[in-house]
């Protein structure tokens, strides 16, 4: 019997960038942290690196590490920055920071001074998330006495939009005022702004680098709107066992789903431990051959339940689709009540990952 196959469509990621990538005035990076969210960066960056893309951001050290193996020589930043003690591993495998603090600042200062080099980096001014960057009285330091950057390589200047899915946020405007002078403070630095959804935002998120991710993935940037981007995940399983039972019997932990009739209920091996949250008890729908099979009962750590009882076709081996055409991994993110980056983020490390055709 087959196993639970989550199928990537590297030639979609692909195909997405390049739609972003031909949208956007400037240059396009991927963001290809967590993982590529989950699918597979050493299956995603090789291909975006061949298809043109010169510039990847991770979260983590241990992600660029990972990522230098199979990114050959390709730019990579990292968004948390450069932890203490591990300059030397930065600078020996061409990993540039992105500077979060007056901190980080001085210690990369630092290394550069030991390096007898400048050293490249970004600068990341926070301009309304309050979570990582210069925030308003560091920035304020920097303009009153730059030698805190003397040494450092600038490359680029950047924010994080908090709301650029939202249609009209005020918000949104408001950063890219403040964004727009901390550049004019920076004159010569190139500026990194939008994330996916602030590429759709256009001209009022213009930079010289975006820094696209789950779109790349097939997630839906522009909510509310029909998704722009190709379908890049398909998520299917075997059915492993089929069993009847009868009218008022229940299934699964706390028995929250009792047949009305006789229904025929099928198991597949996937849980919550793959990443099939446990919100989407009683409430996902799966598709089997494109017709619907609706979850129901718990969903088990390694095992979820399904009414098949009007589709007699399904038998053991017959393949469930959870994630793919018609149900896209948005739809699961809604019926699971989060965001499609948290349903790709959470998909488990037990499955194969086969880069596939949608
Ligand atoms: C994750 C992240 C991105 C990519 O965001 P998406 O919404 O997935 O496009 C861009 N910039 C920063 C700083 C991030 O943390």
């Amino acid at each position: 019997m087959t196993a639970p196959v989550l199928g990537v469509d590297v030639g979609a990621v692909v195909a997405n960038w390049r739609s972003l990538a031909a949208s956007h005035g400037g240059e396009t990076a991927a963001v290809v942290k967590a993982d590529a969210y989950g699918l597979g960066a050493a299956l995603i960056a090789p291909a975006l690196a061949r298809a043109g893309c010169r510039r990847f951001f991770v979260a983590t050290a241990d992600e660029a590490m990972a990522l230098r193996d199979v990114a050959g020589a390709a730019w990579i930043a990292v968004l948390n920055g450069c932890p203490a003690g591990c300059e030397g591993d930065f600078i020996d495998r061409a990993l540039v920071p992105v500077l979060n603090s007056l901190a980080d600042c001085a210690r990369w200062q630092e290394a550069a001074r030991a390096a007898g080099q400048a050293l490249p980096a970004l600068l990341h001014v926070d301009t309304g998330m309050s979570r990582l960057g210069l925030d308003a009285g560091e920035w304020a330091a920097v303009l009153r006495d730059r030698s805190c950057l003397d040494g450092i390589a600038l490359q680029f200047v950047m924010s994080h939009l908090a709301s650029a899915e939202v249609a009209g946020a005020p918000e949104t405007a408001a950063q890219v005022a403040r964004f727009a002078a901390v550049a004019a403070a920076l004159p010569g630095v190139a500026t990194s702004l939008a994330n996916s959804s602030g590429m759709f935002l256009r001209e009022a998120a213009r930079s010289d680098l975006a820094r696209p991710g789950v779109a790349l993935y097939g997630g839906n940037p522009v909510p509310g709107q029909p998704n722009p981007m190709r379908a890049v995940v398909t998520l299917a399983a075997p059915v492993l066992q089929i069993r009847v039972i009868g009218p008022g019997e229940t299934v699964g932990y706390n028995g929250t789903w009792r047949a009305a009739r006789r229904s025929r209920i099928a198991t597949i091996g996937v849980g919550y431990a793959d990443g099939l949250a446990r919100t989407l008890s009683n409430r996902l729908t799966a598709r089997h051959e494109g017709r619907p099979v609706p979850l129901v009962g718990r969903i088990s750590m390694d095992l979820s339940t399904f009414d098949v009882t009007d589709l007699p076709e399904i038998v053991p081996g017959s393949m469930l689709e959870l994630i793919g055409p018609g149900h896209a991994v948005d739809d699961v993110a809604a019926e699971a009540g989060t965001i499609a980056y948290e349903i790709l983020t959470s998909l488990g490390r037990r499955y194969r990952r086969v880069a596939k055709s949608v």
